[in-house]
């Protein structure tokens, strides 16, 4: 029995705190079924953190975040805070989160499930058994560069300026994180940027070839144009294992591949900071979606992306790989067995609600285990 994992638990707002009692049934079963107890705290982010401390992540949420060994987070915002100052959005808890924790590497898997092959924009031979990882650098690049802004000259015509910039240590640390997975994968990085007309593409193709070829030998680097990868995971999705961006390209081409598998409700990802001094790792799993405000409260979200994200922790922040399997695959066999949430329903498939989704894939654990 060990009881040394620490989790905060930061469900948000809108269908956040819905699917996250879904995840507090896996967590109780963990305990009960495997022996692995967690020690769980839990806070307030985004418009709830708003309404209760004035603020969408307070300095007491960022402590205790850099206190715990991994974060769990649901999602944040919806219309009851649109009308917010910029400096006061609920979305900032999250942007809070990843600055301060130096969360620079963005992990989101696109995997496609047999039994949801039909939910891809593509046609089923071309996703079938799709399982891309795409990793995106999160703390640098055009999003943050400096100068930004618009500005009005004396004649009063308006400019908007982003820089992307980055330095060889931001690149060489995110690439390291995606060789490494590719590892334990099907060896095989793809390497993303625009190094035809851009000079901080032309230095991330340098500096991740310098890492490939000197501590990762044993793993493929193929380097690809944003552009052209964009077409291919159109066309050829299958060719890919992990692919490799900048905080821009790595948002858009994430998105593309989320789209090709069909669900929002389905997508996890995690978060990694640097390992530090003591072998420990920031990081903060939520799932792709966001706080669902059409469906908040009615019972129908779909939980799998956030218990997902649950998966995607026991893996990375505790390397319990194969209690992250175990989780994985009630997954898959809930949603072959025929039960869909609203958002994944197909002719002639059973619709249930959060809750009824949530205690099948805790029966479905049972099952697996026994
Ligand atoms: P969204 O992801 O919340 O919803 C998009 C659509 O997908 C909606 O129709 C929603 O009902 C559906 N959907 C999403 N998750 C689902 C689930 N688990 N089960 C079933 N259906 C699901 O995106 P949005 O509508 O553009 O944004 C809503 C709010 O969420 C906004 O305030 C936005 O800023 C915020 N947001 C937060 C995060 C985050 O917390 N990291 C991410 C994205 C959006």
């Amino acid at each position: 029995m060990s009881s040394n994992k620490k989790l905060l638990i930061l469900p948000g707002d809108g269908i956040g705190p819905e699917v996250m009692r879904e995840v507090r049934r896996v967590v109780d079963w963990m305990d009960r079924r495997r022996h692995v107890s967690f020690n769980i705290e839990e806070g307030l982010v985004g418009g709830a953190a708003l309404d209760a401390e004035g603020t969408p992540c307070s300095d007491e949420t960022v402590e205790r975040a850099k206190a715990v060994d991994a974060v769990l987070f649901g999602s944040v915002g919806g219309p009851k805070w649109d009308s917010m100052p910029f400096d006061k959005r609920p979305e900032l808890g999250v942007l809070r989160l990843r600055k301060d924790l130096g969360l620079f590497a963005n992990l989101r898997p696109a995997v496609v499930l047999d039994a949801l092959v039909d939910a891809s924009s593509l046609k089923p031979d071309l996703v079938r058994g799709l399982d891309v990882m795409i990793v995106r650098e999160s703390t640098g690049g055009i999003y943050f560069g400096e100068p930004r802004g618009i500005h009005t000259d004396a004649n009063g015509k308006r400019t908007g300026i982003d820089t992307e910039v980055y330095t060889e240590g931001e690149i060489a640390r995110v690439a390291r994180i995606a060789f490494d997975l590719a590892r334990k994968r099907r060896n095989k990085v793809t390497s993303v940027e625009k190094a035809n007309v851009m000079q901080s593409g032309r230095l991330w193709r340098a500096v991740v070839g310098e890492i490939g070829k000197a501590e990762f030998p044993d793993v493929e680097l193929e380097h690809m144009y944003a552009d052209n990868c964009a077409m291919q995971l159109c066309s050829r999705p299958k060719q890919f294992d992990v692919i490799l961006g900048s905080n821009l390209f790595g948002d858009v081409l994430s998105d593309l591949a989320a789209a090709l598998t069909g669900s929002l409700g389905m997508l996890p990802s995690a978060t990694l900071g640097a390992v530090d001094a003591s072998g420990r790792r920031h990081a903060l799993y939520e799932p792709v979606h966001g706080s669902a405000p059409d469906i908040a409260g009615k019972g129908i979200a779909n939980p799998c992306a956030q218990i997902l994200s649950f998966a995607m922790l026991l893996r990375w922040s505790f390397g319990m790989e194969e209690d992250a399997r175990l989780v994985e695959t009630a997954v898959e066999n809930v949603l072959a067995g025929g039960l869909r949430t609203a958002d994944i329903m197909q002719p002639g498939m059973a619709r249930v609600g959060t809750s009824v989704m949530g205690e099948a894939l805790v029966r479905e654990l049972d099952k697996l285990s026994a």
